[in-house]
């Protein structure tokens, strides 16, 4: 008989491969979670419990892997299914909120925008950061209806700011790769910008490299329908994804974020130094802008003028911040 292991490797291997869909090569990854009789559970519905539980282990390695299960992963998954049933009540119990950190002009300060990052209020675990939610409602698809719920939010926003400070202000929004691909995105973002009557090149969706790598055919699609309606498209986390850049000059992008871990080291790592200079002057080339994630320093800030890095954000300017704490900090 095989061992468990042997017969993990086995599937891995068989998906290694690259499959053919028409013209299209596609990279499937797997996650295996491995549970066994009678050891792990002599009960069938608590052995695949676990079988899950180890599964989310494998997928958090981040690239394929199968993982067997212990018996600590159970208060893992036991924490996960209660974090879950409680975002599954959060839109409902209106407990997201939106704060919002300003995007300014690099050389003049002058402020251009701003991004809308997600908090969720949870009455019994505080404040929640994206970090601990997004990939679970990313799993679980509760991405789509919490990302329409940003969308809106985000655009009535930049629509109030409009009116109450008579600045044009663009606004942020990140999307994650299950949004993007759900057949009803574009139409949730037409309906955003006409509800709330905001103009589309107000709107600048950002959306990170591995998106862009994973699923060609239907992401230039929707990249250009985007693009139509005139919403402005950006690069996040520039630089952490993959190396291939050639979708930079086939999609119609207009901005790229350098991730803030470059930044951060700027000033004490040649090598981050000259890689933000080399992305600022690639992007140029390309006639793309670029914003400059994690500005915390004066130092960084000058750096950046110094090499015509377009805007900037960071806790140099303002953390993110509640609407009403935001319009008080552009005032
Ligand atoms: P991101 O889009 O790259 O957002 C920037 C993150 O950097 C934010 O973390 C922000 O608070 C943080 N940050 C800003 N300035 C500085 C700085 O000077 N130094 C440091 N160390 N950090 C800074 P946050 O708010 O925790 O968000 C984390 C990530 O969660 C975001 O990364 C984004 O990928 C995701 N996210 C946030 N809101 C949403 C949302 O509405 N939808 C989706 N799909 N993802 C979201
Ligand atoms: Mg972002
Ligand atoms: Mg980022």
């Amino acid at each position: 008989p095989l061992s468990t292991e042997q017969v993990g490797d086995r599937i891995l291997q068989t998906f290694a491969p690259p499959f053919q869909l028409g013209p299209q090569e596609v990279f499937v990854s797997t996650s295996i979670g491995i549970a066994i009789y009678p050891t792990d559970s002599d009960n069938s519905g608590a052995l695949l419990q676990n079988a899950d539980a180890a599964m989310y282990q494998a997928k958090n390695k981040r690239k394929s892997a199968y993982v067997r299960y212990a018996p600590e992963m159970k208060d893992v998954s036991h924490e996960r299914l209660q974090i879950e049933s409680k975002l599954r009540r959060a839109l409902d119990l209106n407990e997201f909120e939106l704060h919002f950190q300003p995007i300014v002009e690099t050389l003049s300060g002058r402020l251009v925008g701003a991004e809308a990052l997600i908090r969720w209020n949870s009455p019994s675990m505080g404040l929640v950061m994206p970090d601990k939610f997004i990939p679970l409602a990313e799993e679980t698809g509760l991405i789509i209806p919490i990302g329409e719920w940003v969308i809106g939010k985000a655009c009535a926003a930049a629509r109030e700011w409009e009116e109450t400070t008579s600045l044009q202000l663009s606004i942020a929004v990140n999307v994650s790769p299950r949004q993007f691909r759900d057949p009803g995105f574009v139409d949730i973002v037409r309906q955003a910008l006409e509800i709330h009557q905001l103009s589309p090149d107000c709107l600048e969706l950002e959306i990170t490299e591995h998106l862009i790598l994973d699923n060609t055919i239907e992401t230039a699609d929707i990249l250009q329908q985007l693009d139509t309606m005139g919403v402005r498209l950006s690069v996040d986390d520039f630089g952490t994804g993959y190396s291939a850049l050639s979708y930079l000059k086939s999609y119609p992008f207009d901005t790229l974020k350098i991730d803030k871990s470059f930044i951060r080291d700027i000033m004490a790592e040649e090598g981050d130094a000259a890689l933000v200079k080399a992305i600022i002057n690639m992007a140029h080339s390309l006639s793309l802008e670029v914003i400059a994630e994690g500005v915390e320093e004066p130092e960084q800030n000058l750096f950046l003028q110094e090499h015509h890095c377009d805007y900037s954000q960071g806790y140099f300017y303002n953390r993110p911040v509640s609407n009403t704490d935001f319009l008080e900090w552009v005032r």
